[in-house]
């Protein structure tokens, strides 16, 4: 016969015995549970805080809400299965693919407002993609669908440059903001060379890409 603590179920440790305490302690800190357990758990609670934002801001986010009946209107439509909360490696928040659709790296979305923004941004690629038959391989259409998400979003209001970057800069500001990360994604590229040719093709399209404020009748606040 097989010794019998292994063939008792468990009965929950009374509180006070070591066993208690061990438990109880691993779960207030996470201390006794391995890297595994601790980054499944961290996924688990990115992706819930992650995918509630995003039922939330589908409600309430007036930009969310205004982008996604343009998309619909453009013959397009985003539910669960074409906007995702995954975790990401690198440091984007965010991402969009014509053949997945959006990706929200919920390990590196801040809060809610950060959410707003990175889902906007990605939402204005998905109306470029279905208005203007971007060819994403092509880096002069990458950068202007870049600019225009970028300008567009709410991502460079000048309210979270000034704060986060000490940038004061109110009229200007907004463009260096746009310039600045819609050349960072384009250095992404894998036909991109480096920076400088990435911050030349940004440079060659600007001036109709950052007029173009379609579907907005000018740049959202
Ligand atoms: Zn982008």
């Amino acid at each position: 016969m097989a010794d019998s603590s292994t063939q008792t179920p468990e009965a929950p440790p009374a509180r006070g015995e070591p066993e208690w305490w061990r438990r109880t302690f691993s779960q207030m800190t996470g201390m006794g549970l391995s890297e595994e357990e601790r980054r499944a758990r961290k996924a688990e609670r990115d992706c819930k805080k992650c995918n509630d934002n995003v039922k939330y801001l589908k409600r309430f986010s007036p930009i969310v809400i205004f982008l996604l009946q343009n998309i619909r209107d453009a013959g397009g439509n985003m539910d669960k299965s074409t906007i995702q909360c995954l975790p990401c490696d690198d440091m984007q928040a965010g991402g969009f693919s014509p053949k997945y659709g959006v990706l929200l790296c919920q390990n590196h979305l801040r809060d809610r407002g950060h959410t707003e923004d990175t889902l906007a941004h990605e939402l204005v690629h998905a109306y470029d993609h279905l208005r203007f038959q971007v060819d994403w391989m092509d880096l002069r259409h990458h950068a202007c669908t870049e600019i225009r998400a970028s300008s567009l979003s709410g991502e460079c209001r000048w309210t979270r440059e000034a704060f986060t970057r000490g940038v004061w800069d109110f009229t200007k500001q907004h463009q260096a903001c746009v310039r600045r990360r819609a050349t960072l994604s384009v250095a992404r590229h894998p036909k991109c060379e480096n920076d400088a040719h990435a911050a030349r093709v940004v440079n060659e399209v600007w001036d109709s890409c950052f007029a173009d404020t379609r579907p907005f009748n000018e740049i959202y606040r």
